[in-house]
């Protein structure tokens, strides 16, 4: 579905990535873990258009995106919840989810998406008329999620969802990340610090250090990788 093949993005001249190759498949959840400031949010914005690699090539569903604009990249049905929400907090609920699809014009379809985000997350139907910056944290990170699914992305780019959250509210969360795949058959792009949660969350996941991708497998191999366990799990 997505292919990163040696993508290099720049600040000015600082090398955030290099030489990135990733690829995700259909259906599936794969997980971007590494250390603070190793490049994890610096990929969702080279693939989402924010940030576009000054090298490489990026393919959706083989077609090349990377000199797209993020709004046609949105079109094309990637979606990008960005680290610390940023939701609408002056809109309420009910306007937020409709930021989200403004690029539709299917209004049946947008109808039961929403039905179908209420029963996801009913705390949001309790909540709809409410402004969006007076929800709790776990809240307004499920409303960025909903804000996204509104778009009917055929492809999820998640951003550190788990960020500070309580530990309940993250399990919540994962829990409906894991349903959204199941369900809706979304992929999903996780990037996430909580690598014990992502690797346990995700089928496939990618190692980044200093912008460079080290290692990758399957998520059941890489809880197992002696050099993840020391890293990243803490064991
Ligand atoms: P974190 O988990 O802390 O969010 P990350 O893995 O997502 O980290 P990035 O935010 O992608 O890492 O940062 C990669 C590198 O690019 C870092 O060296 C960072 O300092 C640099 N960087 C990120 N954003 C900018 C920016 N707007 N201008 C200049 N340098 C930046």
């Amino acid at each position: 579905m997505l292919k990163l093949k040696n993508i290099n993005t720049f600040y000015g001249n600082i090398h955030a990535l290099k030489d990135v190759d990733i690829e995700v498949t259909e259906g599936e959840i794969i997980t971007l873990i590494g250390a603070n400031g190793a490049g994890k949010t610096t990929t969702l914005m080279s693939i989402s258009g924010i940030v576009p690699p000054r090298s490489g090539e990026i393919l959706f569903m083989d077609k090349a995106i990377n000199h797209f604009r993020p709004d046609t990249i949105v079109a094309l049905g990637i979606c990008q919840v960005p680290e610390g929400r940023h939701i609408f907090p002056y809109l309420t609920v009910m306007e937020n989810l409709d930021m989200g699809a403004f690029l539709r014009t299917d209004k049946d379809n947008i109808k039961k998406d929403l039905e179908h985000i209420f029963d996801l997350f009913p705390i949001l139907a309790q909540r709809r008329h409410q402004p969006g910056g007076t929800l709790s944290g776990g809240e307004q990170q499920m409303l960025a999620i909903s804000r996204a699914l509104m778009a009917r992305p055929k492809l999820l780019l998640l951003d550190e969802p788990s960020l500070g959250l309580a530990p309940l509210v993250v399990r919540q969360i994962f829990e409906i990340i894991e349903k959204i795949n199941n369900e809706s058959n979304t992929t999903i792009f996780l990037v996430e610090q909580n690598a014990n949660l992502a690797l346990k969350t995700a089928h496939r996941g990618y190692v980044m250090e200093n912008g460079r991708i080290m290692l990758t497998d399957a998520t059941e191999n890489l809880l197992l990788d002696e050099n993840v366990k020391k890293a990243y799990l803490g064991m």
